[in-house]
């Protein structure tokens, strides 16, 4: 109810900015520091009772590009930071080799705490906590919201496909595109380059995203591209 609460007030403050220009998005900046605060005392499921950290996401909110992965592993929960352990690890080397920095970028998940053993966050907790993730996408407004993983993508798309069929596809939630690419841990499962393989599909997905990234980015990419995938 509290995290309802919340997404109503952050609506009011969407439809006044579009009806009024407010000055340096001060009411949106205000609102993004309060759903911060919610977010880190939310008490919405019970995966607050074995959290050490909320993880609420981070990068840059100036960004038309955000990712959404599943939920915090054991690092992630440790720092209180999203995609900070292995998998995160290899996300920033991909990307960085396909000439998109993270600090460009907002990276979060679609729940904030981290489900105990690393399982699949149940459906009830992705309903609580999904509150908080539409109301981080109300605020952010990207133009792209890459689903890193099966479990981003069907809950953002509210369908049934998995990602090996959804993946490297442009769909579409509430006006922005939607381009699903493997959970970088998956990658981590599979080390083979061979054409076809994860990597290798993942690789030319990073290609795809950074030329329609492109078109919205302001100011040239502030990492060197390199010649291979890492
Ligand atoms: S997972 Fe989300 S809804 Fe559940 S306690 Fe954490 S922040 Fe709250």
């Amino acid at each position: 109810m509290e995290n309802l609460k919340t997404l109503e007030n952050l609506k009011n403050v969407e439809k006044t900015e579009n009806g009024a220009a407010d000055a340096g998005g001060a009411k949106r900046a205000a609102a993004w520091e309060e759903l911060r605060t919610r977010v880190a005392s939310c008490a919405g499921c019970e995966l607050c009772r074995t959290r050490t950290n909320t993880v609420f996401g981070q990068g840059t909110a100036e960004t038309p590009l955000v990712f959404v992965g599943e939920g915090p592993g054991e690092d992630e929960d440790l720092q209180g930071l999203a995609f900070v352990g292995r998998a995160g690890q290899l996300l920033t080397r991909i990307l960085t080799a396909g000439g998109i920095s993270r600090e460009e970028v907002f990276i979060t998940n679609v729940v904030k705490c981290r489900p105990p053993g690393n399982r699949v966050p149940s459906t009830e907790e992705m309903m609580r906590c999904g509150d908080w993730l539409e109301a981080q996408l109300l605020l952010l407004r990207p133009k792209i919201l890459v689903c890193l993983g099966g479990t981003a993508a069907k809950w953002i798309l509210k369908t049934t496909e998995g990602i090996t069929a959804l993946r490297g596809r442009w769909l579409e939630w509430r006006g922005i595109e939607v381009f699903p690419m493997f959970h970088p841990s998956y990658l981590l499962r599979d080390e083979s380059r061979r054409k076809g393989s994860p990597k290798d599909l993942t690789w030319q997905d990073v290609q795809t995203l950074k030329e329609r990234f492109g078109r919205y980015r302001s100011g040239p990419c502030p990492v060197q591209k390199k010649e291979a995938a890492p």
